[in-house]
C-alpha cells in the first residue's frame, strides 16, 4: 500500500513514499507479541516469521505465533528447520547453556534465515522480542552483539523492548522508527511486560521459556548420548528421543514404549534393521533394539520388555524379530537396579 509519510531523513511532506515494512521474529510468547504491537503502533507494516525446530514443545505448527499473527492481522511465515539445524546443535561455536541449548548459535541460525526472508519480502529491518539480560546465555549485551555480527546484521536488528538501552540501530538512524517510543526494559522480571500486555489488551500468552526441549535435563542426556554414539544423526533419530524410555547397552540403543500410543509410534518409526520385542501372555510394551543384534543385546532388550510388562516376576516369554515376531526367548524379569544401570540419564 502506498501512503503519505514523512521520513525524518528528509522525505518531504506530501511525497508519496512506500510504507516501511519490518520483519518480526515471532515466537508467539509475550515479548515478541509486545514487540510486534510496538512496531505496528508506529505505523509500520509488519510481517512475521516463526521458526519450528525439531525441539519445539508446543506441538502446533507456528506455536502460538499463528494466533498472534491472526490477532494483529499480519502475514506469518512458518519455517521448519531440519538437519542443518541439527548440525548447529551438535557443534555450536558458542557452546551450550545449562543443558543442550546452544542459544547463541540458534539465534544466529534463525537470524540468518530471517535476513534472507526479509530480503525476499522487501522488509527494511528485522526486529525481535529480545529483552536485555532476560536470558542468561543469549540476551546479555555481548551475546546480542555477537549474534547480530555473526548473522551479518550488525546494527540492523531492532529490539523494541530494550532499544533505549542499546546502541541505535539502522531503523532508528534512518527514521523508520521513533526511538522515543521504544522501551528500556531490562532483566528477568516480567512485570513491565505484563503491565504492557494489560494496557494493550493482550490477555493470552504462553508462560516464558519452557518451549524448547534442549533446555530440559532429561532430554539433553538423551540427545548427548545420541550424538556420542551416532555420526550421522537424522530428524527421525531426534523424533525418537521424544518417545519411550531410553537405554544404552554398549553400541545398542533400546527404547521401551510407555503406553499404547508410544507403542504404535515405535512400530511406525522403526527402521528396517531394528528388532522389535513384545512379551507374550500379558500386557506388554513394544521395545525397539537398535545397533548390532548380538545375543547379549537381544537378551537385554528382551529383559527390559519383561520388566515393563504386566508380569512382574518369574520367567517371561518374549517374542521378537525384524519384520515380524518370528523369534522368541524366555527371560527372567531383571531387578530395578539392573534396569536403572542401563537407563540414559
Ligand atoms: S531455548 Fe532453544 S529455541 Fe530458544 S534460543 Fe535456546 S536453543 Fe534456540
Amino acid at each position: 500500500m502506498e501512503i503519505k509519510r514523512v521520513n525524518k531523513q528528509g522525505y518531504r511532506k506530501g511525497l508519496i513514499v512506500k510504507k516501511v515494512k519490518a520483519l518480526a521474529l515471532l515466537s508467539g510468547g509475550l515479548d515478541s507479541t509486545l514487540a510486534v504491537k510496538l512496531i505496528l503502533d508506529q505505523g509500520i507494516d509488519v510481517e512475521a516469521v516463526n521458526f519450528v525446530t525439531p525441539f519445539c514443545l508446543c506441538g502446533k505448527s507456528g506455536c502460538g505465533a499463528s494466533e498472534v499473527a491472526k490477532k494483529f492481522n499480519i502475514p506469518l511465515k512458518v519455517i521448519s528447520v531440519g538437519e542443518d539445524y541439527l548440525r548447529v546443535v551438535r557443534n555450536p561455536k558458542y557452546g551450550y547453556g545449562k543443558n543442550m541449548n546452544p542459544c547463541i548459535d540458534c539465534r544466529i541460525f534463525m537470524l540468518k534465515k530471517a535476513k534472507k526472508y526479509a530480503k525476499e519480502i522487501g522488509a527494511s529491518f528485522i526486529f525481535t522480542g529480545e529483552v536485555l539480560d532476560e536470558r542468561p546465555m543469549s540476551q546479555h549485551r555481548k551475546a546480542l552483539s555477537i549474534i547480530e555480527e555473526e548473522a551479518g546484521l550488525k546494527g540492523k536488528i531492532l529490539r523494541p523492548l530494550s532499544a533505549k538501552l542499546l546502541p541505535e540501530t539502522e531503523a532508528e538512524k534512518m527514521g523508520w522508527v521513533d526511538r522515543e517510543k521504544l522501551l528500556d526494559i531490562r532483566g528477568r522480571s516480567r512485570k513491565r511486560q505484563i503491565e504492557l500486555a494489560k494496557q494493550f489488551g493482550i490477555t493470552e500468552y504462553p508462560t516464558p521459556a519452557g518451549g524448547c526441549l534442549l533446555t530440559y535435563k532429561e532430554f539433553a542426556s538423551k540427545l548427548r548420548d545420541l550424538f556420542n554414539h551416532k555420526n550421522r544423526v537424522s530428524l527421525r533419530d531426534v523424533q525418537l528421543l521424544k518417545f519411550g524410555r531410553h537405554f544404552r547397552f554398549g553400541r545398542n540403543k533400546i527404547i521401551v514404549g510407555r503406553n499404547e500410543a508410544e507403542n504404535r509410534v515405535l512400530l511406525q518409526v522403526k527402521a528396517a534393521n531394528d528388532y522389535y520385542f513384545e512379551a507374550q501372555g500379558c500386557g506388554s510394551p513394544i521395545t525397539l533394539l537398535q545397533g548390532p543384534k548380538t545375543k547379549e543385546a537381544v537378551g537385554k532388550a528382551a529383559e527390559l520388555t519383561a520388566f515393563y510388562s504386566d508380569q512382574k516376576t518369574g520367567e517371561v516369554l518374549v517374542k521378537f524379530g525384524r519384520n515380524s515376531l518370528d523369534k522368541s526367548m524366555k527371560v527372567s524379569v531383571p531387578s530395578k537396579e539392573d534396569v536403572e544401570k542401563l537407563r540414559i540419564k
